[in-house]
């Protein structure tokens, strides 16, 4: 196909694709580290990383090489059939981790999905809950992915009106509340507790210190799973490897996603100890894609370059130093309430106007300025660049960002 220029990819996309997304009008073509370009050239600093996925930078050689070298041997087998990539990985992903099984899936809503199976199985045939009767306590402003059953206990009418009737079996508390937790672990037929360590897509909401603490003993009292869904806290990005060994918790179901494969390709995975994994017989789950040679190479090269680049210590500074830095615009500026966030999965709020359409307007400006963000929910813009930044560059990036908001200020 012939290289394109930005308008007409964007009149591309608007005229043949689903306008399931509303994205800035800026048309990538390359990435390499903390840097994406644009079709005409322009240069810009990555804050959103694809959601998280790329934690360990746009194209990283490791894992690129990882996957071309897999893909030019062998790319799919199915499960139909042993592969000579997926036993390694899974020894090496759950010696990472500390489980004793994976299995592995490829998008992060495949690997919610897999895990809320897992906790309705072993509520059926392990903890003895009458068939068809077990429920599984979530939280609001939740978000775990986009399927029918996920968007049944989600309580943003953006993503579930009109999509019912919904999956039930689901019991829906306030997130952050260990008092609204231990009243629903009363109730009967409570299987798990699914939960985001730090709610990232409802705008990074930090849970007070000890919350997943109490949470998980909780639950271990009552013989409920604690399922911790670390599609985009997992692997390095709020400054451990994952978000819950912040406070030392270890989950009964692990979801990983995104960054378990530096975002080259879709990998997620589902960890649990025997005990729990072992109620999956052949044939009651699976994926044509999960666990594919590709995927499985990619996903051990993409966890040992965390470990290799020391990304959780690099995240966790660097996260430091942003906050403290984006404190001090606060004080300079009206235009931001606050800064939230853990490691490098950050974000500020704004003092917008109802229609959130001022953090929109920041956000292309800092467009222009070479910085690429996203809002959410309106006056919530996340700040999450890929963790292998330097020092230098996060404070370069804190320069685009106070003199956007500065002159943003002007403006409004
Ligand atoms: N869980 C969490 C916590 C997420 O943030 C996301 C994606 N933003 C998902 C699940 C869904 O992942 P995917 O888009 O790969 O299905």
């Amino acid at each position: 196909m012939e290289k394109i220029n930005s308008q007409q990819a964007i009149e591309l996309e608007d005229m043949y694709g689903a306008h399931n997304y509303h994205p800035l009008p800026v048309v990538l073509t390359k990435g390499e580290g903390v840097h994406v370009w644009d079709c005409e050239g322009k240069k810009y600093y990555d804050f959103l990383s694809a959601y998280s996925a790329v934690n360990q930078g746009h194209c990283h050689p490791k894992i690129v090489d990882a996957m071309v070298q897999q893909a030019k041997t062998l790319t799919l087998t199915s499960r139909a059939f042993y592969n000579d990539a997926l036993g390694p990985y899974e020894k090496f992903i759950t010696e990472f981790f500390a489980y004793d099984k994976v299995l592995p899936m490829n998008t992060g809503a495949e690997a919610v999905e897999t895990a809320i199976k897992l906790c309705r199985k072993w509520a059926y045939e392990k903890k003895g809950i009458d068939e068809n009767a077990a429920q599984i306590i979530v939280c609001e402003n939740n978000f775990h992915g986009r399927t029918t059953t996920i968007v049944s206990f989600s309580n943003d009418p953006v993503a579930n009106k009109n999509f019912g009737p919904y999956t039930p079996g689901f019991i829906r508390i306030p997130y952050d509340d260990v008092d609204a937790l231990e009243e629903a672990l009363q109730r009967p037929n409570v299987a798990g507790f699914l939960v985001e360590p730090i709610q990232g897509e409802a705008g990074v909401y930090v849970p007070s210190e000890g919350y997943l603490t109490k949470a998980k003993a909780l639950c271990a009292n009552k013989d409920v799973l604690f399922i911790a869904d670390e599609v985009q806290t997992g692997v390095a990005r709020t400054g451990k490897l994952l978000a819950i060994d912040h406070e030392n918790v270890v989950a009964d179901i692990l979801i990983l996603g995104k960054a378990l494969s530096g975002g080259a390709y879709p990998v997620s995975a589902v960890l649990a100890n025997n005990s729990v994994m072992d109620v999956i017989k052949p044939g009651q789950h699976g994926s044509t894609f999960g666990g594919n040679p590709i995927a499985a190479k990619v996903a051990v090269a993409a966890l040992q370059v965390v470990a290799e680049e020391k990304l959780a210590e690099n995240a966790e500074r660097l996260g430091q130093l942003f906050r403290d830095e984006i404190n001090k615009i606060i004080d300079r500026t009206d235009l931001v309430a606050a800064v939230r966030g853990k490691g490098l999965l950050n974000a500020i709020l704004i003092n917008d106007t109802e229609d959130g359409s001022t953090a929109w307007d920041i956000c292309v400006a800092l467009k222009e300025n070479g910085l690429l963000a996203k809002p959410t929910h309106g006056n919530i813009i996340r700040f999450a660049p890929p963790l292998v930044m330097t020092e230098e560059q996060l404070l370069e990036c804190v320069g685009i960002i106070e003199q956007t908001l500065i002159a943003q200020e002007v403006k409004v």
